[in-house]
């Protein structure tokens, strides 16, 4: 392909993004297919001579499509969203184009200093005080182990890299059971093991640490001869949207001399309205902070925006500087890689800039605040259903409920089967959690397109759904 075939291959691709984002409102959400399905379809050998694109994008919409479930589809409330935008999806057009490795300084100044200066725009939108630096990770996984490879080497004095942790006292990190399964998995990268990773129990009707416990815990592990390293608060847990009171919770890690992170993977892309602050309070005394825009912010995946108030600490951790990696003749420039797990990374920043840029604070602002509007407008038609049980939330945009008719038998199973339905249909596509042992459906919104009604066009599929669950449930038990 040269560039002329380029133009017209990108006119061709841009024409089939906007019909297909046009379009994919009518669109089952959730893939129809089952296992196995794509891949039998697709040749056992790759092509030994090279095809006419006309041919690739045929089966594009023959054979892939069919396979996909769109995320960007108005009615996609499961899990968490990874929402996208069109500024987003432009700027990764041209990022792609460019296509540069933005690991050092002088491999792009412009990335680099667009990425230190909108993850500043960043922190300031979401009200953390100056005195943090940002940097944007691949994930909020790699966040929180660049964090607690921090911290594990904060709490050994540097000794973890050095001689590894062979006969040391075994560091603890302390959580509650409603954080994120990437805490576990850094746990265990990090070489700290899952016996060293403390839970820490929660209370009141956000499901938060409790402060007293996690002191207890700190308290009774260094009389044991344990090393205690790292908090890892929640701020919109996974599962429920838990937020832990990381006030309470910063004082107890600073009076132990403790590394706190916190998760707002999620979350975070709220605080950029001052009104839901409150579930932040505290957050200014954290060590570190990981936010997703390519969750909740109209951000193409990967953007996890990662702040930390002591960069030197996270660079004495993960900076390494072989010889062909040096910039020369300009010392004290940032070298994004020293500040993550991989050295390699794309030019993040570029749809970050121009996400904000096109929809502007307030723009973004008035986005999510819908989104929790109807969320708490659906659970309040959620708990005066006769039939329905509003399990927890909202807490912002989440809530869990569950599908309790009067003389239903096994609720988890009968829940269960619901969901299979629901997703089965393809109005909507919800997930499940387990919430104190009983199986719940989530239900969040955070989709850039959705609008009311289709909140509204969901939970009418899913009483509807019920209904004719439950009569025919009825009729064959008879
Ligand atoms: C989604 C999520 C993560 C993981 O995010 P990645 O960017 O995919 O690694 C971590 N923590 C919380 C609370 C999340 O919701």
């Amino acid at each position: 392909m040269d560039e002329d075939d380029l133009r017209r291959w990108a006119h061709r691709a841009a024409d089939w993004s906007a019909d297909y984002l046009a379009g994919v409102g009518d669109r089952p959400v959730r893939a129809q297919v089952a296992p196995g399905e794509i891949f039998r379809q697709l040749p056992a050998a790759p092509p030994e001579a090279g095809e006419p694109m006309e041919a690739i994008f045929a089966d594009l919409d023959r054979l892939i499509l069919p396979g996909m479930t769109h995320w960007q589809h108005p009615r996609f409330f499961a899990y968490f969203p990874a929402n996208a935008s069109p500024p987003s999806l432009v700027a990764e057009f041209v990022t792609a184009a460019m296509a540069a490795q933005c690991m050092l300084w002088q491999t792009s100044p412009a990335a680099t200093e667009l990425e230190s200066r909108v993850t500043d725009w960043l922190r300031a939108m979401i009200g953390l005080p100056a005195g943090f630096s940002g940097v944007i990770q691949d994930s909020a996984s790699g966040a929180t182990l660049a964090a607690l490879l921090t911290a594990r080497e904060r709490a050994l004095g540097h000794a973890g890299n050095r001689d590894g942790l062979a006969g040391r006292a075994p560091v603890r990190v302390y959580a509650s059971a409603q954080v994120h399964s990437s805490v576990d998995k850094a746990v265990r990268i990090a070489g700290i093991g899952d016996a060293n990773l403390v839970r820490i129990p929660v209370a009141g009707p956000l499901h938060g640490m409790d402060p007293e416990a996690l002191e207890a815990a700190i308290v009774a592990d260094r009389a044991a001869g344990r090393l205690p390293a790292a908090v890892v608060a929640c701020l919109g847990g996974t599962s429920i949207g838990a937020c832990d009171p990381i006030d309470a919770v910063a004082r107890v890690a600073r009076r132990h001399g403790l590394f706190l992170h916190v998760d707002a993977a999620w979350a975070g892309s709220a605080m950029i309205c001052p009104e839901f602050r409150d579930l932040m309070r505290g957050a200014e005394a954290a060590d570190s902070l990981v936010f997703n825009p390519h969750k909740w912010l109209f951000t193409h995946f990967d953007c996890s925006a990662h702040f930390v108030r002591d960069p030197g600490a996270l660079t004495d951790t993960l900076g390494l500087r072989p010889p062909f990696l040096r910039t020369l003749g300009h010392e004290g420039v940032t070298d994004y890689s020293e500040w993550s797990v991989p050295l390699g990374r794309r030019f993040r920043a570029l749809k970050l800039w121009f996400v904000i840029r096109s929809y502007g604070v307030a723009g973004l602002q008035e986005m999510i605040r819908r989104h929790v509007a109807w969320a708490g407008e659906l659970a309040e038609r959620v708990a005066a259903h006769p039939d329905f049980e509003l399990v927890t939330g909202p807490i912002l945009s989440l809530l869990t409920f569950r599908y309790a008719p009067g003389g239903a038998g096994d609720l988890d199973a009968l829940n269960e089967r619901l969901l299979a339905r629901i997703n089965d249909d393809g109005r909507t596509y919800l997930t499940q959690t387990r919430h104190d042992g009983r199986f719940v459906i989530r239900f969040q919104i955070g989709q850039t397109t959705t609008t009311r009604e289709d909140v509204l066009t969901a939970w009418q599929a899913v009483e509807e759904i019920a209904g004719a669950l439950r009569r025919e449930e009825a009729g064959t038990a008879r």
